[in-house]
């Protein structure tokens, strides 16, 4: 089993029907609408915005967020994960009645009982979320810039990317910026390659959620290739969400042998019917890629992490450890 490494996971998402379950009992409520057999069902936008959040109202205390990230990362650990940056989102938090803070330190503890028992490294990248506008989004980053939680190493946007436009959220990236946080921001997933070239213009990120749909235009993947952006591709969650009709069309392999740096990830992985070992599953069976080259995939990965230098070094250290 090749060892691997995920940069594009937003934690809410992550939660497993059975978590859900038993939350839902804590609680009171009834899964049986959105969760049937293990599995969650939706069938359009609409529903699939439902069901994630029903489950994401289900986690409301400290205890809560930190189980949700030690579930999370153990089971990740299990498929042969080493490294796992999530995306919190604060407006999640403050709808529960938890502050930031509160939320941020509960999925901490969750990362470290996680490492704990499995050894897998975990970091959180703070999200702002388009649809719920720019005063949040700064809001979002003010507070990643001054949390202080050791775990906290990037800033990132995500949410409707037809909200909004790049230019709007200068500013909050630049907050984030100048408190050293990793950059990364959602784009070219529902909207087309234009939302990547403006992310590349005007926010300037080491690394672009999704952007696959730059494939969409030859020069754009040139200077993705060209200036060293990696791409957090999501292809399970492409083809629930039909960005793409199959993978036999999803442009993964495109895009990699046209020199960009490529990644796999989960997205919201049971809500897509995924996981982290499925995609690779996935590249390996659809993308034509051997063990080698998935390995490659996460030393990719492991590079492009938002981690202090001596993490990335064991990190790298593990798997090339692993290669021989
Ligand atoms: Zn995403």
């Amino acid at each position: 089993m090749p060892l691997k490494a995920e940069l594009h996971c937003h934690i809410e998402g992550a939660a497993a029907p059975e978590l859900v379950i038993s939350q839902a009992q804590k609680y009171g409520k009834d899964t049986s609408p959105y969760i049937q057999n293990g599995s969650f069902v939706w069938h359009d936008f609409t529903s699939f915005l439902a069901a994630y959040d029903f489950s994401a109202d289900l986690f409301r205390s400290e205890e809560d967020y930190a189980r949700l990230a030690d579930h999370y990362l153990t089971s990740l650990a299990r498929d042969g994960a080493i490294y796992s940056e999530v995306f919190t989102s604060p407006d999640h938090a403050t709808r529960a009645g938890l502050s930031p803070k509160a939320y941020t330190d509960a999925l901490g503890e969750g990362m470290l009982r996680a490492k704990a028992k499995t050894g897998i490294e975990g970091r959180m990248i703070v999200t702002g979320v388009r649809h719920v506008g720019v005063e949040s989004i700064e809001r979002a980053a003010r507070f990643a810039a001054r949390c202080g939680h050791p775990l906290v190493t990037g800033f990132g946007v995500a949410g409707d990317e037809r909200m909004g436009e790049m230019e709007d959220y200068v500013r909050a990236f630049e907050i984030a910026r100048e408190a050293g946080l990793g950059i990364t921001i959602h784009a070219g997933e529902l909207t087309g390659w234009e939302t990547v070239q403006s992310a590349l213009d005007h926010i300037k990120p080491s690394r672009i959620g999704h952007g696959v749909r730059a494939i969409e235009n030859p020069d754009l993947v040139r200077r993705i290739a060209d200036e060293g952006i990696v791409l957090e591709c999501c292809p399970g969650s492409n083809i629930a969400l039909k960005v793409f009709d199959s993978f036999a069309d999803h442009p993964f392999p495109a895009l990699q042998a046209a020199g960009c740096k490529v990644t796999l990830n989960s997205d919201d992985p049971p809500y897509f019917w995924t996981s982290l070992k499925r995609e690779y599953d996935i590249a390996a069976e659809h993308f034509s890629m051997n063990e080698k080259a998935l390995a490659a995939v996460t030393k990719t990965a492991i590079e492009a992490a938002f981690v202090d230098r001596k993490t990335k070094t064991a990190l790298l250290a593990r798997l090339n450890g692993a290669a021989r």
